[in-house]
């Protein structure tokens, strides 16, 4: 832009500058300005093109020692082994890259999900659009809990309040005002506008887009952000270093047998080493990690289906071990609708079907709930919170518009509701004087209003009878003031006008939800602003407050100390009348004691609670951007019953984990045992390396896939959480992991002999890999529960399992069988009947892994 800088023009110079107007751009504009300025996204962390993921799977270290084995081969001219295992890494790579590409793109587009929205006028409408459609000369409308997509300057702005850390260090909100800023003001000190990056924690305001995407403060600043890669999960860390731990063991295995074989048994080297590549690459699980990410982007994938957006990767993990969800109450348990049942004006408790706005007595409670409110009814549907929209339909329902009303009696200041306070204040200009109207929670609103000691009785009693009916209350109140310059110390003094209490019904499901938490052993918590009674009736419908359990309000914890907050945790069911501090605190005190918590949360205070839980769960529809930020989850439906569903689908993806890495290693154990078993025996090698090659890199690596897309099931919410500090390599597993890799070993040892005594050592190596090969496939099916499977319908219900184990069957046939192939995988004819042994001695392993299941069964 020109020698003057945006925050010192004046707004009429800006407008002309940017040609737009006040009331916002035309569709056609905005489209024109998109073309013409680019999306409004920062480019750092540029995404990855194909043809580098491609690449990148070259860039492992056993798959360069393959290159190398390739290129030695070619110059000691061995062309078949050359071909062979370049085709193999080359096959290898590719499917690599498919499977890097789908999951990359799989988290992408969740990404895109839960991007940020922005509310900006078009034609002189507010339109929700997402953030990276805005264009400069824009005019965008801020609310709390918003976050600023955009540079610009403010053109209207009522008490804002902006959180600019991100660009400016600054960790206090920084307040807003209009006007015209002097000289080189650096970034904090200009009041008059906002920025890309930051967000808003108070007030109201509308601003005009100067900058977008890369021509904003944040993207002068691009370059130094930390590219937005995903970080690994712990799981994924935890396997890296068990993969590593590994790999160093069986290196040193391998060495030992290249030297063995070369010094000893006076082996042709090239061919002893690249036997010990092949080992090294069939016995290291270097596809760890990567079928954790692929298992884990599908399941994410599914959980986008039911609603639930996954933000951060971990979040899927850890959703398995989940043992208490605290749950805000308005909107996630109940259904957030709200209807007004009865009020309380004048002493009298009245239901809703009487309310009269001709009365004298109810007209300044009626009038008051239809000014003191920011929703608006048409036919074209309802816009704003619930609880307002309620008010506004009760005056819709006895002939008075909420438009009318307000142009009657305009207003001219206000201080917006927030949670912490839990008020709200408008100004109007209203018989003859200046009256600001208040509404809010009725203990706070009680403590503002001059009321007699024996008129607050009956209000209380009254407010306790509607509590006690499950009713959420709102109580009014105004005052005059002398200007509109009114503050958060002029809400006092009030005069009481009267309650409204209305009805917000419980989700049909949360019943049911509620009940599966607590048969998976998952503890629910309510955790709300609301009133401890209204609370309590609806914590106790739902069967979240239990008899044992109680609910208190959040003030009680206020005394307690870390220790003492620690013991008294268990206790309680509901907590009413929280602030975000003692959300954070109670957290903390499960965390503590050695729960992962789910917390879910919407408003802008909720950010460093949803930061402080395992989970942060946001929600999509009525939660602010901050706390979508802060979030691992974000619910699109805003249901509780979609947080349990994705702990079920989190329970599934983990046990579907650690079926494709059962299956992996236990297959490399067999594989390593019997190359083990026969140089101790003093006998040939078993495979040569394309056998292993072969295994390896192509028929394992589909049923490991497939076996972390098994079926969800519902049994899995019939076991405990698993602990939390629980990895899957235990003790247990590992052991599993041992046997059923010496089962496979045994069958492949006996076909070793087999092929041995009847046809020499290349037949011997045939049938050993051509039985290593297809029990691994069949153990594809072993892997798929830890009860025995085998002929019952759960044997079949896994069609990506059944499609590899077919893949892999023709792969096998097919180096078996065809005569050409027989050369370039260096295997001997084998005769029907060997055929046939391979086959019985493969299915045969899979049968001895089903009993050893069975009795495991029995035996537990
Ligand atoms: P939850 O925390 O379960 O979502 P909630 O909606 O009751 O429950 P808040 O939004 O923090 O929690 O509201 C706290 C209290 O503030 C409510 O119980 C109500 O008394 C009051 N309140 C809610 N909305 C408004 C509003 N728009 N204006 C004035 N007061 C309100």
């Amino acid at each position: 832009m020109n020698e003057k800088k945006i925050w010192q023009k004046s707004r009429m110079e800006l407008l002309q500058d940017l040609s737009c107007g006040d009331g916002g751009l035309t569709a056609e504009e905005a489209a024109e300005r998109l073309r013409k300025y680019g999306p409004n996204e920062l480019q750092a962390g540029k995404q990855k093109s194909v043809f580098r993921i491609f690449l990148e799977q070259f860039a492992d270290f056993l798959v360069i020692i393959l290159i190398l084995a390739a290129a030695v081969s070619a110059v000691l001219g061995d062309v078949e082994s050359t071909i062979v295992i370049l085709a193999v890494i080359t096959m290898n790579a590719i499917l690599g890259t498919v499977q890097t590409v789908k999951a990359t793109a799989s988290l992408d587009s969740l990404k895109q999900m839960s991007a940020p929205t922005a509310k900006v006028v078009r034609d002189g409408r507010v339109l929700q659009v997402p953030g990276r459609d805005v264009v400069p000369g824009d005019v965008v409308v801020l609310e709390a809990g918003d976050s600023v997509c955009a540079d610009g300057r403010l053109l209207e702005c009522a008490s804002l309040k902006c959180a600019e850390s991100a660009l400016t260090g600054e960790s206090l909100p920084v307040e807003k005002e209009l006007g015209e800023i002097p000289g080189d003001a650096p970034l904090g000190d200009r009041k008059n506008m906002v920025f890309s990056g930051s967000f808003v924690t108070y007030g109201r305001a509308k601003f005009l887009v100067t900058g977008t995407g890369m021509d904003t403060e944040m993207g002068k600043i691009a370059a130094l952000l930390k590219s937005t890669e995903e970080k690994k999960t712990p799981l994924q860390v935890s396997l890296d270093q068990f993969g590593r731990k590994l790999s160093i063991g069986i290196l040193i295995i391998c060495a030992v047998l290249f030297a063995v074989s070369v010094f000893l048994r006076h082996e042709n080297v090239m061919n002893a080493f690249l036997f010990a590549v092949a080992l090294a690459v069939a016995a290291i699980p270097e596809a760890l990690s990567s079928i954790v990410t692929i298992v884990l982007s599908f399941g994410t994938q599914k959980m986008a289906r039911e609603n639930a957006i996954i933000r951060k990767l971990q979040a899927v993990e850890g959703l398995g071990s989940v043992s208490v969800i605290c749950s805000d109450k308005t909107g996630t348990l109940t259904q957030n609708k709200m209807t007004v049942k009865k009020l309380y004006t004048g002493g009298k408790i009245i239901s809703a079907e009487e309310a009269d706005f001709h009365d004298p007595v109810q007209e300044p409670l009626l009038r008051t709930a239809l000014l003191c409110s920011d929703a608006v009814v048409s036919e074209e549907g309802e816009v704003g919170d619930p609880t307002e929209t309620a008010l506004v339909r009760l005056g819709e329902a006895n002939g008075f518009d909420e438009g009318d009303t307000r142009q009657r009696w305009p207003r001219l200041t206000e201080i917006p509701f927030d949670s912490d306070r839990k008020l709200m204040s408008t100004v109007h200009q209203l018989s003859g004087g200046l009256m600001m109207v208040t509404k809010g929670a009725v203990d706070v609103m009680l403590d503002r209003c001059i009321i007699s000691p024996q008129e607050r009785a009956d209000v209380e009693r009254a407010n306790e009878q509607f509590s006690n009916e499950g009713l959420r209350v709102l109580a009014f109140g105004c005052r005059t003031v002398e200007s509109t310059a009114v503050r958060l110390e002029d809400e006092t003094g009030l005069t009481f006008l009267g309650l409204i209490a209305m009805m917000d019904p419980p989700r049909e499901e949360s019943k049911a939800a509620v009940a599966e938490c607590i048969a998976a052993g998952i503890r629910p918590i309510m955790i709300t602003g609301d009133h401890k009674i209204t609370a309590s009736a609806i914590a106790r419908e739902i069967g979240i407050l239990t008899p044992g359990t109680e609910a208190v309000e959040g003030a009680v914890i206020d005394s307690m100390s870390d220790e003492e907050l620690r013991q008294f945790v268990p206790k309680v069911s509901v907590y009413a009348r929280v602030s975000p501090e003692h959300k954070i605190r109670i957290v903390r005190a499960w965390q503590d004691r050695g729960n992962l918590v789910a917390m879910t949360g919407d408003g802008v205070n909720d950010a460093p609670a949803l930061k402080q839980a395992d989970i942060g769960v946001a929600m999509g529809i009525t939660g602010t951007e901050v706390a979508k930020d802060a979030a691992g989850m974000v619910l699109t439906d805003d249901n509780f019953a979609t947080i349990v569903q994705a702990v079920k689908n989190g329970r599934n993806v983990y046990a579907n984990i650690k079926r494709a890495i059962q299956f992996l290693l236990s297959g490399n154990t067999a594989g390593i045992l019997t190359v083990l078993y026969a140089s101790l025996m003093g006998l040939p090698v078993p495979f040569a390396a394309v056998h292993l090659l072969f295994i390896n890199l192509l028929t394992d690596s589909l049923p490991a896939i497939a076996l972390g897309l098994e079926p969800h099931t519902d049994a899995v919410m019939h076991q405990k959480p698993r602990p939390r500090n629980e990895g899957i390599l235990t003790r247990s597993f590992l052991a599993s992991v041992a046997l059923e890799g010496l089962v496979i070993a045994v069958a492949t040892i006996l076909a070793f002999h087999m092929g041995l005594q009847i046809g020499g050592a290349a037949t011997g190596s045939t049938m050993a890999f051509a039985t290593l090969c297809l029990s691994r496939l069949f153990h594809g099916f072993n892997c798929k529960s830890d009860a025995p499977v085998l002929l019952t319908r759960r044997m079949f219900n896994n069609r990506f399992l059944l499609g590899a184990f077919g893949i892999g069957v023709v792969l096998l046939g097919a180096v078996l069988l065809v005569p050409a192939l027989e050369p370039l995988f260096q295997v001997a004819q084998l005769s029907w009947k060997l055929v046939g042994t391979v086959v019985g001695l493969a299915f045969g392993s899979m049968v001895v892994i089903q009993l050893l299941k069975m009795l495991r069964m029995r035996f537990k």
